[in-house]
């Protein structure tokens, strides 16, 4: 049985000081996170440290980055490395968010590298993939998502995959308010896990967790959740109020 995630991208909102404020809102929230509930908060790079300290005592809300370097260090300037997020306390990292592959030119590749380097460096990804709503309307959106989750997983060895995310984010809907149905989103999860399946075998991939996003707020979270394979959410806009977070939390118990 999965436990689902929950998780908040929060994107490039919320410096230190409205990170501690957000994490202080979730750790006073009246609900609390359920059994089968992972919690995750993905604050900015430069958050990340008073977002540590704030969840040091609070057990229930694990930290992640929203992106990293794929080399150890050295010359790369602007970026992050694998063990300078292990010193502040990240546990998972989210890669090839489709804002990285369309803004910040991202690919297959790069993803599969930052992938690999994570992974062997006790960061769990949660690796985005999603396909364009002109690619969907061409009904090309299995293929695009089915290549996108296989080229992240290049060189990974079953092992290596326990643990790892995908969140299957459908670009048309993120930030839009418009979801994938029900349907849609299950359709695709069902599709991404038979190709982990395909790549690992059953066991392995009935273990991984494939969240959805894009728009998911706590008036459509439970018809989505409630999708067998759908195990939790990446929640961009309705991750920045502790009140919507927690009640997209507590539907997910
Ligand atoms: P959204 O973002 O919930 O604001 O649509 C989701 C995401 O981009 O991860």
């Amino acid at each position: 049985m999965r436990n689902y995630l929950i998780a908040g991208n929060w994107k490039m909102n919320c410096g230190p000081a409205e990170t501690q404020k957000l994490l202080r809102g979730i750790k006073n929230s009246d609900i609390s996170i359920p059994e089968r509930v992972d919690a995750l908060v993905c604050p900015p790079m430069i958050s990340l440290t008073v977002a540590a300290n704030e969840l040091q005592e609070e057990a229930g809300v694990a930290l992640g980055a929203q992106n990293v370097h794929f080399e150890d260090n050295g010359a790369y300037t602007g970026e992050v490395s694998t063990q300078m997020l292990n010193e502040v306390y990240c546990e998972y990292v989210i890669l090839g968010h489709s804002e990285r592959r369309e803004y910040f030119g991202e690919t297959d590749q790069t993803v599969n590298a930052k992938v690999k380097k994570s992974l062997s460096d006790d960061l769990l990804p949660v690796i985005c993939v999603g396909e364009s709503l002109k690619q969907r309307k061409a009904g090309e959106h299995q293929l695009i998502v089915r290549k996108q989750v296989e080229a992240a997983l290049t060189g990974v060895s079953e092992d290596q995959a326990a643990g790892l995310v995908i969140a299957y984010e459908p670009i048309w809907a993120i930030g839009t308010g418009e979801t994938a149905t029900p349907d849609q989103a299950q359709e695709m999860h069902k599709m991404i896990r038979d190709v982990i399946a395909n790549l690992y075998g059953n066991d392995r991939a009935g273990g991984i967790r494939i969240l959805y996003g894009g728009s998911m707020k706590p008036h459509n979270a439970e018809e989505l959740l409630s999708q067998p394979d759908v195990d939790g959410g990446l929640i961009g806009g309705a991750s920045l109020q502790a009140d919507s977070f927690m009640e997209i939390i507590q539907i997910a118990g």
